[in-house]
């Protein structure tokens, strides 16, 4: 049977980009044999507050922290398409550039799968890619009875228990996937930061030297 290659996409503020965001992107690209892993950095999220930081140093914070890691890859789509960024149409871009040969694996931590019926055109991600759900502390479980009932209709019927389901289609499947459970957000980072306590070893050393360096998320809400 003919085998996908899979590429993994993983959409944040990354404001900053933390050890949680890398090590889900690095024990998922293990667990399904990920070709690589696209961090997709939101320009203009919708739904939640706007950002801290400008998307510039947002996207200069995740190509520091993924540098040496050949197969994960800064994907700028967002930050080059006006408007609010909807995931929908990062996944159609890619998509279309990637074309039908290619299984995305769209990753999303628990908090974040919990409101996916809030999305842009929701029904539509599953179409485009696959969803590969993780645990994150505080985010539920996967599945969650709480989930809104449109969301469980789709687990029950795309759900997948093993990696290799994902290699068969280019897309509409969900798949739960095991990580360590990191207790780490970036809006804790911040607020230690505003606080002028040391965020240190929750993420990269690089990202925190360009913190420091442009002073970002200064005490004082700079
Ligand atoms: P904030 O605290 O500002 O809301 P965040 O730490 O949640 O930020 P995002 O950039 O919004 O980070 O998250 C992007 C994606 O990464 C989401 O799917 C989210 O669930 C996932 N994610 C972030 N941190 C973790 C973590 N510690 N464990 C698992 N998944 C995570």
């Amino acid at each position: 049977m003919k085998a996908f290659r899979r590429i993994g996409v993983l959409g944040g503020t990354f404001d900053p980009i933390h050890y949680g965001h890398l090590r889900v992107a690095e024990e998922v690209a293990e667990a399904l044999d990920l070709a690589e892993v696209r961090f997709v950095p939101a320009a203009r999220p919708p739904l939640r507050a706007a950002p801290v930081a400008a998307p510039e140093h947002r996207a200069e914070m995740v190509r520091l922290a993924i540098a040496g890691n050949p197969r994960f890859i800064l994907e700028r789509c967002e930050l080059q398409r006006p408007g609010v960024s909807y995931t929908v149409d990062t996944l159609e871009t890619l998509r279309q550039r990637l074309g039908p040969d290619v299984a995305l694996c769209l990753i999303l931590g628990s908090d974040a799968a919990a409101r996916l019926t809030a999305w842009s055109r929701w029904e539509r991600l599953g179409e485009l890619a696959h969803l590969v759900l993780v645990h994150r502390p505080g985010g539920g479980p996967v599945p969650d009875p709480a989930w809104p009932p449109a969301l469980l209709g789709q687990w029950e019927a795309r759900r997948c228990d093993s990696p290799a389901a994902l290699a068969c289609a280019p897309a509409g499947r969900m798949l739960p996937v095991a990580t360590t459970p990191l207790a780490i957000s970036a809006s804790f980072l911040r607020a230690l930061l505003g606080a002028g306590r040391s965020p240190r070893y929750l993420l990269p050393d690089s990202v925190l030297d360009y913190i420091e360096i442009n002073r970002l998320y200064l005490p004082g809400g700079g």
